[in-house]
């Protein structure tokens, strides 16, 4: 009898013990390609990049990992002279990305971080509350990145833990001493995106984010200038490194991996070394991805800094919290959507509220709430105006029956929810 895999003639025991482990194996080999992809993200901010200093450096980034349509001019700063105007500064950028709102509720004004509205969690803290043995990464140049808007180990985020980190490393003047030309800062971005690099081969974190600071110290010193360009080749060069470790995970691993890198403010338009006002330019950011089903509103509007969180929540497939879900300002750029960009005036008594609709056959239901108390932990009280058609792109209501300074309007489609304030003065 010929011997073969399915002919196997059994002469002793042991033989036995070899067949039972081989159908094991073929069990394991055929249950692992029936499981789904493991979903993965990592996000870089590299600091105080304006959208053309970028685009002039021709660094290769932006085209290897977005493609084609992978890469959009964005914008930081919430509605200009509107109620979340936000300044466009570095931790209030960050904060803004971590939590998917402006500054008029994350409350992080500058980078001082005084007192942070931890009521606003981070995705960082959906992520851990969804599944608590999901594991997430922080490789910095700024301790405060984890310490304080992560908020690791504060009771406000519920002690969150940050399973692997690297930063700090900008108070060991030891070993990186402070030197007159910044090169130090230089020198620390290597380091955290080694160590983040080796972290996503080695572990491949849930969710990671890697920031990089050297590029703002260069704008903050020589502006719009040779120095600025070459510290934009470096971040080329280390987000190529991060790129090549995600190749690694997913030819060796079945893992799926979404790439988010985008910068946190743009720069003044007559030196370039300032940021933090309304300007075009300041406003003005950029993102890059390489996530595979971004939407018309991705393709069609400008993305904002406060669409990343809902992009990388809904990649993840975590389920926000209903409360905080009314609260998001961002839209997911991936996926299913069905309301964007609402408007919402009121005029003589009447509210009346526009939006742009991506799923002109559902229904928008129209939500009003004239207390903020989910601010300070509590739960607010929605009254339901009127469902309509989605495709109406509009609608009006008499208020007189809820007398208020202010109204939280909530417009809810089947796939997403957006939300607008007005504050009558
Ligand atoms: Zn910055």
């Amino acid at each position: 009898m010929p011997e073969s895999l399915f002919l196997i003639k059994i002469h002793q025991p042991a033989d036995m013990k070899n067949i039972v482990t081989l159908i094991t194996m073929v069990l394991l080999v055929l249950h692992a390609a029936a499981q789904p992809k493991k979903k993965k993200v990592v996000f870089i901010i590299a600091d105080g990049i304006p959208a053309d200093v970028l685009e002039k450096a021709k660094v290769s980034f932006p085209r290897q990992i977005g493609r084609e349509e992978g890469y959009k001019h964005a914008y930081v700063g919430g509605e200009r002279s509107g109620y979340s105007q936000t300044p466009t500064i570095s931790a209030v950028g960050y904060n803004s990305l971590l939590t998917g709102t402006w500054v008029n509720k994350h409350n992080v004004w500058d980078n001082d971080i005084k007192e942070p509205n931890y009521h606003y969690p981070t995705i960082f803290q959906l992520v851990k509350k969804a599944d608590s043995s999901k594991k997430i990464a922080v490789f910095s140049t700024w301790l405060d990145n984890r310490t304080k808007l992560v908020g690791e180990s504060l009771p406000q985020t519920g002690n969150i833990k940050v399973d692997y980190h690297a930063d700090g490393l900008e108070l060991d003047t030891m070993n990186y001493p402070h030197d007159n030309a910044s090169l130090y800062i230089h020198n620390i971005d290597e380091k955290v995106t080694d160590e983040a690099e080796k972290c996503i081969r080695e572990q491949a974190p849930d969710l990671t984010w890697l920031y990089l600071e050297y590029t703002d110290d260069m704008g903050h010193r020589f502006g719009d200038s040779p120095e600025q360009k070459e510290a934009v080749k470096y971040v080329d060069k280390q987000v190529g490194r991060i790129w090549s470790a995600l190749q690694y995970r997913q030819q060796q691993f079945k893992e799926d991996w979404l790439i988010i890198i985008t910068t946190d403010h743009g720069r003044d338009s007559i030196s370039g070394k300032g940021h933090g006002g309304q300007s075009e330019r300041e406003r003005t950011t950029w993102i890059v991805t390489n996530a595979k089903d971004l939407n018309h509103y991705w393709r069609d509007y400008t993305p904002a800094i406060v669409d990343i969180m809902p992009t990388i929540a809904r990649f993840l497939d975590i389920k926000i919290p209903r409360d905080y879900q009314l609260e998001i300002d961002g839209v997911p750029l991936i996926g299913k959507l069905s309301v964007a960009n609402p408007v919402v005036k009121v005029e003589n008594s009447k509210l009346d509220i526009r939006w742009k609709s991506f799923d002109k056959e559902g229904t928008v239901k129209i939500w009003l709430a004239t207390t903020n108390n989910f601010k300070t932990g509590g739960k607010d009280e929605y009254k339901l105006l009127a469902e309509v058609p989605a495709g109406q792109q509009s609608a009006a209501f008499g208020i007189s029956s809820y007398p208020s300074s202010f109204y939280k309007i909530v417009l809810e489609g089947s796939s997403n929810t957006v939300n607008r304030w007005v504050i009558l003065k």
